[in-house]
């Protein structure tokens, strides 16, 4: 990593901070027609064309929602970008720009930088998103980041998590709890890296709930497979927190409540059998964990037909009136188990 300062690596101050940002961006692309004006000006031009822009910003800060002891930073980069690509997505709209703000402490030097951003354009390219803009700044400690998405949709066409109605069926894309897993592993190989360095981590095994962690995707495919199966979501969200967490703001946001099927949560097997080895209930890694980035939605059950056995969707309940309250219908007993956002907690008690 590059925690310690080497003789070959490049202190920031050589460049000075504009000579950073030429460095870091001078190979960025821009491919969308909506991007007038992109890096180097005193903001960038965006036109819409007549279709709605969407918004949405993250903070990424060292120690709290990252850990470059085993996360680098190349994946960092990408991460940050997919984590805000994907609420785009979770808008329904198609995500367009990209802005990102940076702290760091001298302890980063160019290198760092560069390894970074190039996390960054490869999402960059992966989802042709345009990066067109940011900042860029010393902090007194660690690394801290923002970022900003931008998205385009027609007004109607944009999804809110509003808008789900009693009887809606509730959908989810892709598996749970792979990425809350892949973290485990991170952790526990670092405490063992770090009681002896000379050990090696023990990865094996655990290559997709250690992608779903460090290497996640948004699901920007979806949009065009709603559009493809003449799907329409009623509302959506997108996976950030943790299942249950979700189910609650779609159930604040909709007024209505939600009955989830335990058995009918999707999981990778990898994902089971690595929390059946940390003695975890994998259902409370799917429902707690969170950064899996699938997203969560409702259907009219008019729709169930269209969506029924597609492999990227299950149907995992339905929406109830909002006094019924939010359950889950534990496995075999049938037994109601009400939902609360045990999910990740931005401000963790001491
Ligand atoms: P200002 O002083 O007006 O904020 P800057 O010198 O900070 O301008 O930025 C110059 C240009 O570089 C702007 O287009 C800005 O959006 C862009 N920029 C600055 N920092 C970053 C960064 N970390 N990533 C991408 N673009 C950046
Ligand atoms: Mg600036």
């Amino acid at each position: 990593m590059f925690e310690d300062k080497k003789p070959h690596l490049t202190p920031v101050s050589q460049l000075g901070e504009f000579g950073l940002i030429k460095h870091l961006t001078q190979n960025i692309n821009l491919e969308q027609e909506s991007t007038t004006l992109g890096i180097g000006d005193d903001a960038a031009i965006i036109d819409p064309k007549g279709k709605k822009m969407v918004v949405s910003t993250d903070i990424l800060a060292e120690g709290v929602h990252f850990n470059l002891g085993y996360a680098p930073l190349k994946h960092l980069g990408y991460k940050a970008a997919v984590v805000n690509i994907s609420d785009i997505a979770a808008m329904n709209a198609v995500p367009t720009q990209l802005l990102v703000s940076i702290a760091a402490s001298n302890r980063f030097p160019v290198e760092a930088f560069e390894e970074l951003y190039e996390g960054i354009a490869l999402a960059c390219k992966h989802y042709h998103v345009d990066l067109v803009g940011g900042d860029t700044t010393s902090s007194q400690s660690g690394l801290m980041m923002s970022i900003t998405a931008i998205g385009l949709q027609d007004e109607d066409k944009i999804v809110k998590r509003s808008g789900a109605k009693p009887n809606d069926l509730l959908v989810v894309t892709g598996d749970l709890g792979g990425a809350y897993m892949g973290l485990q592993i991170l952790e526990r190989e670092h405490a063992v890296y770090l009681a002896n360095p000379n050990m090696q981590p023990e990865m094996e095994g655990y290559d997709y709930i250690l992608q779903r962690q460090l290497k996640p995707e948004a699901r920007t495919d979806i949009r065009r497979l709603f559009e493809e199966l003449d799907v329409h979501p009623t509302s959506m969200i997108d996976i950030s927190d943790g299942l249950a967490s979700e189910i609650l703001h779609l159930s604040e946001n909709s007024q209505v409540g939600f009955h989830l099927y335990e058995e009918k949560i999707p999981m990778d097997s990898e994902m089971i059998s690595t929390a059946e080895e940390f003695n975890f209930n994998p259902v409370i890694a799917a429902l707690n964990g969170g950064e899996d980035y699938e997203l969560l939605f409702t259907i009219s059950p008019s729709e169930y037909d269209k969506i029924k056995n597609h492999p990227d969707f299950t149907i995992i309940g339905h929406a109830v009136e909002s006094n019924q309250g939010n359950y889950m219908v534990a496995r075999g007993s049938n037994e109601l188990i009400q939902l609360t956002a045990q999910g990740w907690n931005a401000f963790p008690e001491e």
